[in-house]
């Protein structure tokens, strides 16, 4: 069964064929805004593996510095995945269904969290970025 995912109100659905990988959730304020949550939580597709399966039109972009940036549903709102140079890298976890077999493995940027958050215990944590990115 291929990975799949929706945002809020279903209009925009998405199909991947291959595994998740690499998932990570990073508690830095911009992410928090861009993912209206305590942190974002995002995991990375091959670039052909991944496939719009309905409503792609109505899909929304915010482009930031260096060609990084988010899709969202113009009508719900829901943030479906990041993009770089308009080509989807990462999946927002909040909007796949089901179980996609992947856990957060790293937990980012935690010495700027919001003051309101408190963390699991038990967790891989970094204050920043992790001492290797790949
Ligand atoms: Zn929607
Ligand atoms: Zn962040």
């Amino acid at each position: 069964m291929p990975i799949t995912g929706e945002c809020f109100c279903g209009s925009v659905k998405y199909q991947v064929d291959g595994k998740l990988r690499d998932a990570k959730s990073c508690h830095c304020s911009r992410c928090r805004k861009a993912f209206n949550a305590q942190a974002s939580a995002a995991a990375f597709v091959e670039p052909g593996e991944f496939k719009w399966l309905l409503g792609e039109e109505l899909l929304s972009s915010y482009i930031g510095e260096h060609g990084y940036g988010l899709q969202f549903c113009k009508i719900c709102g829901s943030t479906l995945c990041t993009v770089y140079k308009s080509e989807v890298l990462q999946v927002s976890l909040g909007c796949v269904n089901g179980d996609p077999d992947i856990e957060i493995g790293q937990h980012i940027f935690v010495g700027s969290k919001a003051s309101w958050e408190v963390l699991p215990e038990g967790i891989t944590q970094f204050e920043a970025w992790p001492p290797e990115k790949t």
